[in-house]
């Protein structure tokens, strides 16, 4: 599409986009007297407005229906986190047995640690990206920590964990000498844990390439999606992914630290030999109220269910996935495409502006390597340029030295959105 930098353009595109209504379907915090600019769902998500009546409803039950709310109709709770299974199977591109929505984030990462990071005195090394969310970090460390105790003193986070960086000069790993680390580490490797999308950088990378090259070298692999489920088009099923979690929080509207999810590829899905820690939940539905002394999992992703559902962390997971539903899944990524698209325009006209490269975008130039973040080096001014967009309303993400990360949802940014953070960078710079 040939983008034009003028405010009458963009709202022409608004006017012929077919999802422009949905933006009325959010809360925004007010700022000034008018509704903010948000462009920080990649941190957390607005909140929708039919969210409040899923939780009501769950209210509601509880206070009539009290113990018996987990049987009866409609929607049981014993059932409750089954019924985001349609959406989120769409959403990541598994089959419903792969799934189950659960705790949180970095909780399910370190469980699903347990199931698949098997380290032996032979296979013990786990690569990641360098740089990957501090969470991970820790989560992955503890894990090689704890692991590791029973193969003797020599495996240590160290020597375990091989972080990839981009080469000297580069802002991104090239997926050549991402396969290239695998295929090296070879029969030492026990399992590849990356980010989907790199939270700071953008960079969408190449799952499926990274899978099979995980599984060439006879490693497990799996994925954390935080900036990726709900931001871009995921095949989890079909690229053979071991596992994957994710949160609900970011692209997809559910609130400050709601629930998460998992994905364990079929293949495990009768595979009882892999360890888990066991809790009651993921005991087999049909003997669980037996109360029996041996655990007996559930197939699938829901073996590795601990506790009775969080019901009130699930209901607004539902109303969100009531909209991506409503909204088209295919539509919105089409959408966000074409958004972050032309925020790209925008910033590159800056720089022709100013005649010099005033802004670096970090993120990578290909759709298909990237969601709608885009992560902005800002050469000079940043934090002032920072401190007038937050000034103008307009809400965006700080991370240190240099950076801001600016993410136009397509549920709820326009194209007149994307304008208006033009016109306030072009005019500070
Ligand atoms: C947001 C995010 C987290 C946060 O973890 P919580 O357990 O939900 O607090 C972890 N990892 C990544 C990659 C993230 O983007």
């Amino acid at each position: 599409m040939n983008f034009q930098k003028n405010l009458q353009f963009a709202k022409e595109l608004d006017a012929s986009d077919p999802l422009k209504s949905f933006k009325s379907e959010f809360y925004f915090p007010i700022k000034n007297g008018n509704p903010v600019i948000y462009f920080c769902g990649n941190s957390l998500g607005l909140q929708p407005k039919i969210t409040k009546d899923f939780i009501g409803t769950e209210l509601e039950k509880w206070k009539n229906l009290a113990v018996d709310g987990h049987f009866e109709q409609p929607d049981p709770w014993i059932d409750y986190h089954r019924k985001s299974l349609d959406v989120s199977c769409k959403l990541l591109g598994a089959v419903p047995i792969e799934i189950a929505i659960l705790n949180s984030l970095t909780v399910n990462l370190n469980l699903l640690l347990v199931s698949f990071y098997r380290p032996t005195q032979k296979r013990f090394k786990i690569i990641m990206e360098g740089g990957a969310f501090p969470s991970d970090q820790y989560a992955v460390a503890s894990q090689v920590e704890f692991q590791a105790q029973h193969l003797g003193k020599g495996i240590k986070p160290d020597n375990a964990i091989i972080e990839l960086f981009p080469r000297k000069g580069e802002n991104l790993l090239r997926t050549s000498d991402i396969l290239n680390s695998i295929k090296e580490c070879g029969d030492e490797l026990a399992l590849v844990l990356m980010g989907g999308i790199n939270y700071y950088t953008g960079q969408a990378y190449d799952m499926e390439a990274i899978t099979i090259a995980g599984h060439e070298a006879g490693a497990y692999v799996g994925f954390d999606l935080a900036h990726a489920a709900g931001n871009i088009p995921l095949k989890l099923h079909k690229w053979g992914t071991d596992f994957a979690v994710w949160c609900s929080y970011k692209y997809l509207n559910s609130g400050p630290g709601s629930t998460s999810g998992v994905f364990i590829h079929e293949k495990h899905a009768t595979n009882f030999e892999l360890p888990r820690f066991a809790g009651w939940w993921g005991h087999d539905q049909k003997e669980r109220f037996l109360m029996d002394k041996k655990f007996k999992p559930m197939k699938g992703a829901e073996g590795w269910i601990q506790s009775n559902s969080q019901i009130f962390s699930i209901a607004p997971y539902l109303a969100s996935l009531e909209i991506f539903n409503r909204a088209g899944i295919d539509n919105l990524f089409q959408k966000s495409r074409q958004l972050t698209g032309y925020l790209e325009f925008l910033v590159n006209e800056i720089n022709i502006e100013k005649g010099k490269e005033a802004i670096q975008i970090l993120t990578p130039k290909s759709p298909q390597e990237r969601g709608c973040q885009l992560s902005l080096v800002f050469l000079e001014n940043g934090k002032k340029v920072f401190e007038e967009l937050t000034n103008s309303g307009i809400v965006c993400d700080w991370r240190e030295p240099d950076v801001i990360r600016v993410a136009p949802v397509p549920l709820y940014n326009s194209y007149s959105d994307v304008f208006q953070f033009y016109n306030v960078v072009s005019k500070i710079i």
